[in-house]
């Protein structure tokens, strides 16, 4: 097994960045809420749900945003899509492309922020699965001039599957405005052309990752003065120490140096305090506003978590195998967390060995591999993924009703200091957590623990985001059966 254990020599830290193989975000122990900012009363920002006939998901539930804003520009939420003087292409792609009827909170809340004038920075949190990734994708496409070919709007996200997706949703919400744009990720052809060779992008919308970026922007292929808009999805893995910080902050300042008008939008359901206060002092020096959420109310209620404490890791597997799957096994579609690349080869071994169809995705991977890998589950060919922790953020799929953390993410520094407990990484947790439940759907996490390491890391999660995950016994078919009933998953 090549997880390392308290008693087992570490093994070397990586020299290079992983992709989100391993948690990439600083933790700050103490969580002190002395930085949170003064807070003006949300209800002249809130909108009725009550008068919703087709109440068929739970809303996912927002209503503890709190908003600070600066200036005296007044912001009244939007109730419906059209409060907002969106184009008709741009309503028509949402209501007959992504079949939206109305925006969630966070949409009704931060898209008057960013759509009206002065276009003010914005620093927005909100949980996972609320739709984030409409209020930027609808920022992009309002903001940039249909007859002007040049890049005006740029987001960057941690993970090209991320920078994929959302490339996609663009592109459907889109269909009808004619607007252009180009996915920046590395791909492995052969044939692919190599950038020095490229003509100018053109796109009027760009999304990657900022390794490709960045080098784009080098090569001078990717021109930024005609920029109006830069949005950082995942924004605090974007800006941490040990996530993306430098080439971030590297982008942002070539920005600067030529458009100092370009509006910067930081969107996560996630920012520790650490990376929330440095986050704030990037923003700082221009009027900008912020919407936050405490972390106790980020957990979502409509996932349940359990945990499952098992002998060994054998053990495990075999919880997988004659529980979870034999008794989820009409409940939707699965991933499995892991948090090394060898785990997630072992594991995949192991249930495939077994006679399970899964695949498994992790960033040593060939690209175009890892790309076909999420295409199959997207499209429902494959139930059950394992993964590292390249998916843990962002990814939407709404199908998956199951997560399994076959081992629970840990801060990366932590675990190579000899003698200290090592930490779970809290942000990643609750991002793995959020892949189900996407949007107010149903969901289940099981966690499976063998050790005192384990148990310690659990505990830590439970105080840290003050919820009790409620013991689901290693080989007992009713407490599975009553857990999934539980979270709506079985009747
Ligand atoms: P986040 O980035 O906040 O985690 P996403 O932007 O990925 O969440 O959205 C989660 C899911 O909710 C997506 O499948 C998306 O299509 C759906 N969704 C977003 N906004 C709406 C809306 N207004 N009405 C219905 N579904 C929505
Ligand atoms: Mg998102």
């Amino acid at each position: 097994m090549a997880e390392p254990s308290t008693t087992s020599p570490p093994p070397p830290p990586p020299s290079t960045k992983s992709w989100a193989d391993q948690a990439e975000e600083e933790t700050n122990p103490s969580s002190t809420s002395a930085a949170e900012p003064s807070t003006p009363s949300l209800d002249e920002l809130a909108i009725d749900d009550n008068n919703n006939p087709h109440k068929l998901l739970d809303d996912p539930d927002d209503s503890n945003i709190q908003a600070v804003t600066s200036g005296d520009t007044p912001y009244t939420s939007a109730a419906t899509f059209e409060d907002l003087s969106l184009s008709p292409e741009l309503l028509k792609g949402l209501y007959v492309e992504m079949k939206f009827q109305k925006p969630s909170k966070i949409q009704a809340i931060s898209l008057p922020m960013i759509l009206n004038p002065p276009h003010r920075d914005l620093i927005a949190q909100a949980h996972n699965g609320s739709g984030k990734t409409t209020c930027f994708v609808l920022g992009m496409l309002s903001r940039v001039d249909p007859n002007l070919q040049a890049p005006q709007a740029l987001c960057i996200c941690p993970t090209r599957e991320l920078a994929i997706q959302n490339v996609e949703v663009l592109r459907k919400m889109g269909k009808y405005t004619g607007i252009s744009s180009e996915c920046a990720v590395p791909m492995d052809s052969r044939d692919s052309t190599p950038i020095s060779k490229r003509a100018p992008i053109m796109a009027q919308v760009v999304i990657g990752t900022p390794g490709t970026i960045k080098k784009w922007m080098t090569y001078k292929k990717l021109g930024v003065t005609r920029l109006k808009i830069l949005v950082f999805d995942e924004a605090d893995q974007m800006l941490a120490e040990d996530g993306f910080k430098d080439d971030s902050l590297r982008i942002m300042k070539e920005i600067e140096k030529f458009n100092s008008n370009c509006q910067v939008l930081l969107f996560s359901a996630t920012f520790n305090d650490t990376v929330k206060n440095f986050v704030t002092r990037i923003v700082e020096k221009k009027e900008h506003n912020k919407l936050f959420v405490k972390k106790e109310d980020l957990s979502l209620d409509a996932v349940k978590q359990y945990k499952v404490r098992c002998p060994d890791e054998l053990a495990k597997i075999e919880v997988i195998r004659s529980y979870i799957f034999e008794i989820g096994e009409n409940v939707g579609q699965t991933i499995i967390f892991v948090r090394t690349r060898n785990s997630a080869k072992m594991l995949h071994k192991a249930l495939v060995d077994l006679g399970y169809e899964v695949t498994s995705i992790q960033g040593a991977l060939e690209h175009e591999e890892r790309d076909k890998i999420v295409k199959e589950f997207k499209d429902g060919l494959t139930q059950v993924l394992i993964s590292t922790d390249v998916l843990a953020r962002g990814f939407d799929q709404q199908q998956v009703n199951l997560v399994i953390n076959y081992d629970l993410p840990l801060k990366y520094a932590a675990e190579y200091i000899r003698g200290r407990d090592p930490e779970p990484d809290f942000e990643v947790y609750l991002h793995r957590v959020g892949r189900a439940g996407r949007f107010g759907r149903k969901g289940a996490v099981f966690n499976l623990l063998c050790d005192e390491r384990d148990e310690k890391l659990m505990s830590k999660i439970e105080n840290h985001f003050g919820t009790h995950v409620k013991e689901v016994r290693e080989k007992s078919v009713e407490d599975y059966k009553a857990a999934l009933k539980e979270a709506g998953l079985l009747v």
